[in-house]
Parts: structure tokens; sequence; C-alpha cells
């Protein structure tokens, strides 16, 4: 931590965390306009509000929308908010591991297959339907001529 002092303090603060958000862990860009969405802000985990100081030990990088969330809330809250966010980041990495560890050859073509499958299930009982309506309506002229032959007859 004994960074150059001609550093900034954001310059500092790359060197000894690296060029991600403390909160969301997700990546910082040093090279964007300062309040972008992805620049680099410094956030005081003890607010200034609260009576934190401006020292290296007080402060993080976060993306400004990750510094607005955190906002003045006590430290212990943030450190708890923080915990849970990459518990959660944790969680979905694990859920996109098992997904990229699923062969995309075969669940791609067995999901076409049952993708087949129903389209012909259906277009059978479509198919079935349409008999069984042809059946029906031919019934029911067959009934209609019926009745008004046998008027005719009387
Ligand atoms: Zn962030």
């Amino acid at each position: 931590m004994n960074a150059p002092a001609n550093l900034s303090k954001v310059g500092q603060l790359r060197l000894r965390d690296g060029e991600v958000c403390w909160l969301c862990g997700g990546k910082l860009d040093f090279a964007a306009p300062p309040g972008s969405r992805k620049a680099p802000t410094l956030e005081h985990l003890v607010a200034k509000a609260n009576g934190g100081g401006n020292g290296l030990d007080n402060l993080v990088l976060t993306h400004p929308g990750c510094n607005k969330h955190l906002a003045d809330k006590p430290r212990q809250e943030k450190l708890r908010i923080r915990a849970k966010w990459q518990a959660n980041q944790a969680g979905i990495a694990a859920a996109r591991q098992v997904r990229a560890d699923t062969p995309v050859e075969d669940g791609g073509n067995k999901g076409r297959q049952r993708a087949q499958v129903h389209t012909a299930q259906l277009r059978g009982k479509l198919r079935r339907w349409q008999l069984a309506t042809v059946i029906a309506s031919g019934a029911a002229l067959l009934a209609t001529g019926l009745a008004a032959g046998l008027a005719i007859a009387r």
C-alpha cells in the first residue's frame, strides 16, 4: 500500500483493489467520463455524513449507481449488502456453470426433438378434430336432407 504519493486517490485505490467495483464486482472503466455509468467513484465506507474520513482506509471504488445504492448507510449495512450481493453473484455464476457444462449440441437436439414430437402430436390432434368435424357436419347434412326428404314425401 505504498502507492506513489503523486497518484490520485482513485489511482491509489485502483492499485490497491484492482479495476472492479467494491460492491458489485463489475468492471470499472477508468477512461470513462466522470459520472458515466462505469466510471469509478470514491465510496466512503463510513459516510462523510457520519463522520467518515477521506483517508484511503475509508475509501473504495464503486460504480456511480452502486455508490448511490450504498449512500449514507452505516458501514456494517454496506458490508452486509456487499456480502449478500456477492453470494447472489456466486449463485448466478454457479448456475451459469451448470448450463455451460451441459453439452449444447445434446441439449439443443433434445429440445428440437421434443418440439417436433409436440408439433406432430398437435397436428395429429388437429387432423382427428377436423375428421370428426367433417363426419359430424356430414351427419348433420344427412339428417337435414333426410328430414327435408321426409317433409317433401308427406
Ligand atoms: Zn458496481
